[in-house]
């Protein structure tokens, strides 16, 4: 079976990675080239789009801000899964607050400004502090502001303009506003729906963000009441999609609330661990549902966790002593905050995956992963 995935990064690369073994072939697209290349060498395989389509017997991506005249022609092949209506979706805030509207699931109050009028009404709307998000062209924390109170306002609005005035031209530029949340922490929960409408998730993951990029996720066992409320939303969203793959909807949890912060029609960063510490592995079991395969269980062995590598592109060998770790590099060249590589860790109970993560915690070194020693101290302090 040969495979198309839109997107030649790390995403493409684990899929490559992971479904090896059942005889599918990943090709990616790379956007930037316009070459379609072997995303583990980066070997150029056609020069063109078109001869990937043709090669492929199905076509899927592994992000969302993909232009739309090569989504159409990717949509037009019948071969491209999840639809680009998703891929859509996923890639435009504004129809991602109108799906949630439409499927009545909790999310953040907010409104959508195109005009400095639109800004000052938010502002008169909407509660302090606010948070501005970008509804084009942004990711880890970019095209975002934060506003505690109306004295930034004009600063912030000249910001914005600036951002708008230098994107895409063209387009309807647009930012959110959404009240910040109070959460008392962020979860995500990674799924995957088949062509024939089965869904099967994976436990909720917790996730602590560093300046708005993810740095860790822990999957522990299942807290059956929220996970149903995960699942319930789960379900919502990818039936009202038609979904095809894996699909990651990040959380805000307020005591035994959920409010749907996000949506991502992908594999999905906090879904990393799941190369160890699942049955299945997320992006296997996307490639699965994608070329029309029996689903894979997505149990948990036992309490797994991930640590992002950000702009480094070397960390201590000595990582590798600790039990269960395995490190994940993406091969790309180094650039501050960068997504560069991952550390999966898991343990036999939690206390032990704890453990764990400190051990990697001493040894990693301070200034990169400032934040992961108190979290895993914190996190610690919760299981004693
Ligand atoms: P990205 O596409 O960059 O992941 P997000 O919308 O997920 O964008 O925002 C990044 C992070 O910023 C979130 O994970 C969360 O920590 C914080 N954040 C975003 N929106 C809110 C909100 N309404 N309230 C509180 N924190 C928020
Ligand atoms: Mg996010």
């Amino acid at each position: 079976m040969n495979v198309l995935v839109l997107g030649a990064g790390q995403l493409a690369r684990m899929m490559a990675l992971a479904v090896k073994p059942l005889n599918i072939d990943i090709r990616a697209f790379d956007v930037s080239s316009g070459n379609v290349v072997d995303p583990l060498s980066t070997d150029i395989t056609f020069g063109n789009l078109t001869q990937g389509i043709e090669f492929a017997d199905f076509i899927t991506a592994e992000f969302e801000h993909i232009d739309h005249q090569t989504l159409a022609l990717c949509q037009a092949s019948g071969k491209l899964r999840p639809a680009s209506q998703a891929i859509k979706v996923g890639g435009d805030r504004r129809l991602e607050k109108e799906l949630l509207i439409k499927c009545h699931v909790a999310n953040a109050q907010h409104q959508i400004i195109e005009t400095k009028a639109d800004f000052h009404q938010a502002l008169n709307t909407l509660s302090f502090p606010l948070i501005l998000k970008s509804a084009l062209a942004g990711y880890d924390g970019k095209g975002q502001w934060r506003l505690k109170d109306k004295s930034q306002a004009e600063e912030t609005w000249l910001d914005i303009k600036a951002f708008f005035d230098g994107g895409e031209q063209g387009v309807k530029h647009a930012v959110i506003a959404e009240q910040m949340v109070p959460f008392d922490r962020e979860v995500s929960l990674v799924g995957v729906r088949d062509s024939q409408g089965n869904t099967i998730v994976y436990p909720l993951t917790q996730n602590h963000h560093s300046k708005g990029v993810l740095s860790v996720s822990i999957a522990t066992e299942r807290d059956e009441a929220l996970q149903s409320q995960a699942k319930q939303v789960f379900d919502k969203i990818a039936n009202e999609l038609n979904y095809i793959g894996v699909l990651a909807i990040e959380f805000f949890q307020m005591g035994q609330q959920l409010l749907v912060n996000e949506i991502a029609p992908r594999v999905h960063n906090s879904g990393h661990w799941t190369q160890q510490g699942a049955d299945t592995c997320q992006f296997e079991n996307h490639l699965r549902a994608v070329c029309d395969l029996p689903l894979g269980s997505t149990d948990l062995i036992r309490p797994s966790a991930m640590i992002n590598i950000l702009g480094e592109d070397k960390v201590p060998n000595e990582i590798l002593n600790v039990a269960s770790a395995t490190l994940h590099w993406y091969g790309k060249s180094k650039r501050a905050g960068r997504k560069m590589g991952h550390i999966n860790v898991s343990g036999n109970t939690e206390k032990q995956l704890a453990a764990r993560l400190m051990q990697l915690a001493s040894i990693l070194p301070k200034a990169a992963f400032d934040e992961l020693k108190p979290y895993v101290t914190s996190y610690q302090e919760q299981l004693s």
